[in-house]
């Protein structure tokens, strides 16, 4: 089925012919003259967070993070949460600023327990210590649970990079012990090969994730794809255009590339000379005229380009060149977009976010016990 920005589904009455469902009828309210007035309701078109349930058979994604390796305050760097009808909820990467987006959507920690990332640039998991340590006092009591590459070297790996976090935090975790419950304090490192060609990392409850080199920087990147259900997202995290993410993102519902600023852009707006802007933008990265390329090969239903500081000067070049390659459904991702899945079609929307946020409610009690309990040991894969 085509993909389209916004989905409208027609129910059948009982009895009473056909019932429109509710955005149906908003809409058409909307469009009537005698429905206009200054003081009745209307309705908005935007995902508040916790006020819709999800269907047992429907994904959403919520962007948590498009912006770039450097910090702004309207982009976090990567990450990408997916929330599925069966409960399970993943991380991917967790880039720079990432940890406050995830915070304002208010998701007991409990539930916020898998993450996914794809390299060691800090902006694709600069959050991972505010996930470890925050998320715990915003109420993890559970592991958190990490999984990344190999490196060629151990020390370019996931778990050397995690366990050095770790014990970066040792003065920290120590000095919270007897003041609150430390069971969120453990991690499990999954590392896994980054040279396996769409190899299953992660298998439970019916997920399937799976990796694939990605080519960046040096050796040890890769991309992800999450099957569920019949239903298939897809994730660079950061990769030149390559075999592998055209071969295995191929039947993707949602196809999440990273997308660098246009060349120029790059010129202009961040001082790179034309040579580096050159190298950066085509090469370490996927120009918007090369993500077009790899979209227009692999058709998903739905293409998300991401990476990129999306500006009112820099958002046409990039929607422009895409065009160029590609002319499918599409997505110029900012944060706090959201995608619903189902197998009828994708609808896009915008987050609406409450800022000033507490902790989310517990989804486990806190036990007064285990805050006078050291953490015990972390568990790694070999
Ligand atoms: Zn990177
Ligand atoms: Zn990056």
């Amino acid at each position: 089925m085509k993909s389209v920005g916004k989905r409208y589904t027609f129910l059948a009455g009982l009895g009473a012919g056909v019932a429109l469902s509710v955005g149906l009828a908003l809409l058409m309210a909307a469009s009537t003259t005698e429905e206009i007035s200054p003081v009745k309701a209307r309705s908005l078109d935007v995902y508040v967070p916790n006020t819709e349930d999800l269907a047992p058979d429907e994904m959403r994604v919520i962007a948590c993070g498009t912006g770039m390796p450097t910090q702004r305050m309207a982009q976090a760097a990567a990450c990408f949460l997916v929330e599925l009808g069966n409960g399970d909820k993943f991380i991917f990467d967790i880039g720079s600023g990432a940890a406050e987006r995830i915070s304002a959507l208010q998701i007991p920690y409990d539930y916020l327990d898998k993450i996914f990332i794809g390299h060691l640039h800090g902006d694709h998991f600069g959050s991972i210590g505010e996930m470890f340590i925050g998320g715990m006092i915003m109420g993890r009591h559970v592991p958190l649970r990490i999984w990344g590459p190999s490196g060629p070297t151990p020390e370019l790996g996931t778990k050397y990079a995690i366990e050095h976090m770790r014990e970066m935090y040792t003065w920290d975790v120590a000095g919270r012990l007897g003041m609150t419950d430390t069971r969120g304090f453990q991690l499990e490192v999954n590392e896994f090969d980054y040279t396996g060609v769409n190899e299953i990392i992660y298998q439970e409850n019916g997920v399937t994730i799976r990796s694939w080199p990605a080519v960046h920087a040096i050796d040890g990147p890769v991309s992800f794809s999450l099957e569920w259900k019949g239903l298939k997202f897809v994730f660079s995290s950061d990769t030149y255009p390559n075999k592998w993410f055209v071969e295995y993102a191929k039947n993707a519902d949602l196809a999440i590339h990273e997308c660098f600023i246009a060349v120029p852009s790059l010129v202009t707006k961040m001082g790179f000379t034309p040579e580096a802007a050159l190298m950066v933008g085509t090469q370490i990265h996927t120009a918007p005229e090369a993500f077009g390329k790899v979209m227009s090969t692999i058709k998903p239903r739905h293409a998300i380009a991401y990476h990129f500081f999306k500006d009112f000067d820099t958002t046409a070049p990039v929607y422009e060149r895409i065009r160029t390659t590609y002319d499918g459904p599409l997505s110029l991702a900012e944060d706090f977009m959201v995608w619903n899945v189902t197998k009828e079609g994708v609808r896009e929307r915008m987050a609406l976010v409450e800022e000033h946020t507490w902790a989310p409610p517990l989804a486990s009690p806190a036990s007064l016990k285990a805050a006078y309990q050291a953490p015990s040991a972390d568990h790694s894969s070999p």
